[in-house]
């Protein structure tokens, strides 16, 4: 049996947070509440006078021990000196008004607190900018600003030391007006309801723009692979599948492999679904995932299909600026499925790798680093780059401040904000990853004219190929390499062109345009539809 590359990565070391002082890498993992903090304002400075009005207001917020921040500070709540007395024992003018040094410090920490936005936000305020500019139907607004259903399900596993971890899976199937629910499975620490919510959604746009007959889904295990043998893998895998039962299938949702999974656990769960069936039905669920290996049903081209799809996307966009794409320079972030093959297939138009970020780390080569050679190395070493000959180590500030034509970020969320937006120095960012811009990193590149082609249009290569895939089981044929290249091609290419279009009422927004060009499909197939009853 194959071994498991990308999950299982026993002894892959948690990443160098590098050399640039004082500086934090931008976290996927938003810092959470367990209240809503919407109802809250603005933080102000107010008088000392009003500061037991100011304790009443926020007093009965809850800061739970979750709201630890990188120094390690736990917020409990206001300042003792303050809450005392009118009068301030550190008293401090700043602006005509008086603020205590203790008062002054956990406002700033409460605020920056307060601003940390969850991925389910940035997808709720791109959607809503999408609505109100093409003013969509309010009941398919409605429809569409929620998910249909939200699986959580808790279960048991054995450890190899007969110890039972309880694993906490996730699927949430966004939409399905299309067609069956489409979308990858992710087993990583940061998976919770709020991350896979934003994941489905933008897997129903993302289907959409492509115009093929899937809706969006998304799922995942909480928990950080690397941690565990290729046997308890399989064990987790397999009792997910199991616990999820029939809230996935061939005809009704259907997963695909995403950060940390791969065609090897694309097999278990196939092999797992399959066991659980009548026997004569086993041979007409192969299609209930896709990305498999090609031996078990998959389809040629699948594993590249992501970055083929983000090269290709780049390619017209090269040609729409009248770039030459000969001798130009990219950098990557994140060298798994999407970040390696994109890589690997923009060598091919002779433009040079020149700085690459992983988990491990970041690292630089001016000269050009080899793809291929670095994709073989990340094979051999647990899937990361780290320790690769050639390759200078930098801090991850220092990787997003590398001057380069094309940054292709394919890793995690929110790694592109407001702060960090300003250090890149390209002329497109190419969104090989889902979610890898928030709204604030969106307007801060679109203020410096850096180009972006959106996620749910750029790496739209993988479901696209997933629907090949599904199509070759349903009817059993295998299409070979240059069929499904040709076809991912014209559909990719017909999706950039429709985003281009709209983006052209939109100033150039191209996401924008990308959620209106999904949004208007989806729109005209419920008013066709109805709703029911
Ligand atoms: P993967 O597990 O194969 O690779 C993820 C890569 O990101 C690894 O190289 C890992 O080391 C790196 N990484 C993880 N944390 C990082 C961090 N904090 N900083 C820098 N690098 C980090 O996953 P993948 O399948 O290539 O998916 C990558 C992105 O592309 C995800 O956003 C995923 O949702 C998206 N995507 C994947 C597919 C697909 O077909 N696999 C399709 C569409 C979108």
């Amino acid at each position: 049996m194959a071994t498991v590359r990308k999950a299982g990565k026993k002894g892959a070391k948690k990443r160098d947070p590098g050399p640039d002082p004082g500086k934090s890498r931008a976290k996927s993992a938003p810092i959470r509440t367990t209240r809503s903090v919407e109802a809250k304002p603005e933080l102000e400075v107010r008088p000392v006078s009003k500061m037991k009005e100011w304790k009443l207001l926020y007093q009965p917020y809850p800061f739970d021990e979750s709201m630890k921040i990188s120094s390690g500070t736990v917020v409990k709540g206001l300042c003792e000196a303050c809450a005392k007395d009118d009068a301030c024992s550190l008293p401090r003018p700043e602006g005509g008004v008086w603020r205590c040094t203790e008062y002054e410090q956990r406002t700033a920490v409460v605020t920056k607190l307060e601003k940390k936005r969850s991925v389910y936000d940035n997808v709720v305020e791109q959607f809503n900018k999408a609505s109100d500019l093409m003013e969509l139907d309010p009941s398919v607004r409605k429809i569409l600003s929620s998910a249909a259903n939200e699986v959580v399900v808790h279960f048991p596993v054995k450890m190899d030391d007969g110890r039972v971890e309880i694993f906490t899976g996730y699927r949430v199937q966004h939409n399905n007006v299309l067609g069956p629910f489409k979308g990858g499975l992710r087993f990583h620490p940061s998976v919770d309801i709020d991350e896979v919510r934003a994941l489905a959604a933008w897997m129903t746009w993302k289907s959409a723009i492509a115009d093929i007959p899937f809706g969006g889904a998304k799922g995942g295990i909480q928990m950080d692979p690397s941690k565990y043998s290729s046997g308890e893998l399989e064990r987790i895998t397999r009792r997910f599948t199991f616990a999820l039962g029939n809230t996935i299938g061939p005809e009704y949702d259907i997963p695909a492999p995403d950060v940390n999974t791969n065609a090897q656990i694309m097999a278990w769960i196939l092999d797992t679904y399959q066991s659980t069936m009548p026997a004569h039905e086993r041979n007409r669920c192969s299609h209930v995932v896709t990305g498999k290996p090609i031996e078990s049903g998959g389809s040629r081209g699948r594993a590249k299909a992501t970055g083929q799809g983000v090269v290709y996307l780049i390619e017209e966009w090269a040609k729409d600026r009248g770039f030459d794409l000969e001798g130009a320079t990219y950098t990557v972030q994140g060298f798994g499925n999407v970040g390696s093959w994109a890589a690997r297939l923009l060598k091919a138009h002779g433009s040079r790798l020149i700085a690459v970020e992983d988990v491990s780390g970041a690292y630089v080569n001016e000269h050009g680093i080899d793809p291929e050679l670095l994709s073989q190395y990340a094979d051999t070493h647990g899937g990361v780059v780290k320790d690769c000959p050639e390759l200078e180590s930098i801090g991850h500030e220092t990787f997003l401040r590398v001057k380069s034509d094309i940054f292709i970020p394919a890793a995690l969320e929110n790694q592109i904000t407001g702060e960090t937006a300003h250090w890149l120095d390209a002329k497109l960012v190419a969104e090989g990853a889902n979610g890898p811009t928030d709204p604030d990193g969106d307007a801060v590149l679109r203020s410096r004219g850096i180009d972006v082609l959106p996620d749910i249009l750029c790496n739209s290569g993988g479901v696209i190929v997933s629907y090949f895939e599904w199509l070759q089981n349903k009817r059993s044929e295998f299409w070979d390499l240059e069929e499904v290249d040709r076809k991912l091609h014209k559909i990719i290419v017909e999706a950039y062109r429709k985003v281009r279009e709209a983006a052209k009422s939109y100033s150039g927004d191209w996401r924008t345009a990308a959620y209106v060009v999904a949004l208007t499909r989806l729109e005209n197939a419920y008013v066709m539809r109805g709703i029911f009853p």
